[in-house]
């Protein structure tokens, strides 16, 4: 297979999740959608990458909302094989004593000019494989720790394994996140000295040449998302032949902390936006974590309208990003509102199809669409009813929202309950939607059809947060607290508004958010001169798409991360 790639890949990206397209299901949230714009700026700029991933035949899962307004989860079975290309190529990895056998689908991602950027999907459903492995690679973030345990080896383990069974010869490996750290440990094992040339007290495992070919991102300040294992489990299910007291030594003497095992096997470490880099470097003393900002892919974010006139104004621009910072000048008032406006009609007809809710075209639409946790606070602009009320009476505005909850995170199942009775008391006063199955076409829709991208994440929790920047591509501003990406992007009432400062608690930020609608927001909007609205949709462009793409972030991976 590596005949058909013009650059053999060299660089391998692993990653637990991966949206390469609405169909294939095998993405929860933005994770997923990152690694995917990873490899889609990959494809455009021809580097030599490929991505590793699991099949996740059952998707992460589709929502459904009844009635009272909460969430149901179904399987969404995809098949691998109406997009993906069987290989021949079957590896084992150890998990509980026995094998356990592990093939690829083989994705391509075209970019622009002719690059193929493969992607590797690893599925464990063969006849080879009892029943109970065979469903391994199953259900993204499903099932129990046990469960999670040997997804993950077969993803860390595994991919390596399978790369090299496919020919791949592989010189740098990124953890998207700390799902895949066990390839740091499958690399000690290929690269140990032999034993017979040991000499006294000299170590079997190479650690600092392993170190020397890996990358790792870093994604979360909050604790739950750093996976950790009871070391009782590992000796269960953790292959017997690699030497357990080396993994505690690098992983944590209590439990098995992948996060742990990521920075401790990795030369370059990397947060997801300067915020988040100076918290991680906080939360694990004693390693340096970098910060490339994380950036959306172009061509895919932007709307089509958005496209054409990007197209037509500033050519070259989905290849060379940079060049959105001429939209100011290049970009008339007109064009920019006849771009908008067709996007946004789009919007207004899929909210329609999904929900029945009618809105209008001449009405500003906010927008809030993410997971739904109780640290993204989605509620809280429902906080005072009455006070929205008010507002909308002066300036009316229509709202609409999405976004799925984990399976097991009760309290933003009831969140999502929460919205769906807050649009039903605004019902005839506020159009309020929410759309069922947050997934890449939806959050197209909305990042490009909407007026205000509102964010209301808990201070310092948001690590970087990408839908704003995607919103930005198409002109929207954004409306946020100053956490994550939008603490180097937000340049008050130039390409946006924060909600509240960096020096004031989370506490008081629902007023600001009030006042800043009220008094700034809207008023700019319904004015007359409706010059001051579009000179904010181009610096959205100029200054923050320009910037906050995954085209910056894939080269400076390669410069500063890759190839050190
Ligand atoms: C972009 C995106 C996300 C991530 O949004 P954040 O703002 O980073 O929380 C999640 N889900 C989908 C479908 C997306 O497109």
């Amino acid at each position: 297979m590596l005949e058909e790639f013009i650059h053999p890949p060299r660089v391998a990206y692993f990653s637990m999740e991966i949206a390469l397209r609405n169909e294939i299901p095998t993405y929860a949230g933005g994770l997923g959608v990152l690694a995917g714009d990873m490899v889609r700026s990959a494809a455009d700029l021809m580097l030599p990458m490929v991505a590793i991933s699991l099949v996740s035949r059952a998707g992460y899962f589709r929502q459904r909302i009844d009635e009272q307004g909460r969430q149901q989860e179904i399987p969404d079975y995809w098949q691998p094989e109406l997009w993906a290309k069987p290989l021949d190529a079957k590896v084992a990895v150890t998990i509980e004593g026995r094998s356990v056998w592990i093939s690829a689908w083989l994705y391509l991602v075209e970019g622009l000019s002719g690059g193929k950027q493969p992607v590797l999907l690893l599925d464990t459903d063969l006849n080879e494989n009892t029943p109970e492995d065979r469903e391994l690679t199953h259900y993204l973030y499903g099932g129990d720790a046990c469960y999670r345990l040997k997804q993950e080896i077969v993803l860390g383990i595994g991919g390596v394994r399978i790369l090299q069974a496919l020919g791949f010869s592989i010189f740098h490996y990124h953890m998207n996140e700390g799902h895949s750290a066990f390839l740091g440990v499958e690399l000690l094992r290929r690269y140990a000295h032999p034993l017979n040339e040991l000499r006294p007290g000299e170590p079997h495992y190479d650690i600092p040449r392993v170190r020397e070919m890996c990358s790792f991102t870093t994604h979360t300040p909050v604790e739950a998302g750093h996976d950790r294992f009871d070391y009782d489990l590992i000796n269960r299910v953790f292959d017997h032949n690699f030497d357990i007291s080396t993994i505690r030594h690098l992983a944590g003497n209590d439990a098995l902390n992948m996060t742990r095992l990521a920075l401790n096997l990795s030369e370059y470490v990397n947060g997801v936006a300067k915020s988040h880099a100076d918290i991680s470097n906080k939360m694990f003393p004693g390693y340096q974590v970098h910060a490339i900002t994380n950036g959306v892919h172009p061509l895919t974010w932007a709307a089509e309208s958005f496209r054409e006139l990007y197209n037509s104004k500033i050519p070259g621009w989905h290849h060379e990003p940079e060049l959105l910072i001429r939209a100011e000048c290049c970009i008339s008032d007109e064009d920019i509102k006849i771009a908008h406006l067709k996007a946004k009609k789009k919007l207004i007809e899929q909210v329609y199809d999904l929900t029945g809710v009618r809105l209008e075209l001449d009405i500003p639409i906010i927008a809030f669409a993410r997971r739904m946790t109780a640290y993204k606070r989605p509620d809280m602009l429902f906080s005072d009813i009455q006070r929205l009320k008010e507002i909308a009476k002066k300036t009316p505005f229509q709202i609409v929202m999405s976004g799925k909850a984990h399976p097991s995170d009760e309290g933003g199942k009831s969140l999502i309950a929460d919205l769906h009775s807050y649009a039903k008391q605004l019902q005839g006063i506020i159009p309020t939607a929410y759309l069922p199955d947050y997934n890449l076409t939806i959050a197209h829709g909305m990042v490009s059809g909407s007026d205000i991208w509102l964010n209301t994440p808990l201070k310092p929790f948001e690590a970087s947060g990408t839908s704003g920047m995607k919103a930005a591509l198409n002109g929207v501003p954004s409306l946020s607290v100053l956490d994550g990406w939008w603490i180097e992007g937000c340049l008050e009432g130039i390409t946006g508004w924060a909600i509240g400062t960096m020096a004031s608690g989370n506490g008081s930020d629902a007023i600001d958010l009030y006042k800043k609608l009220e008094q700034v927001v809207l008023p700019l909007y319904y004015n007359e001169d409706t010059s001051g609205w579009t000179k904010i949709m181009k610096y959205a462009i100029s200054k923050n798409a320009s910037y906050f793409n995954s085209h910056r972030m894939m080269r400076r991976y390669l410069i500063e991360a890759y190839t050190q």
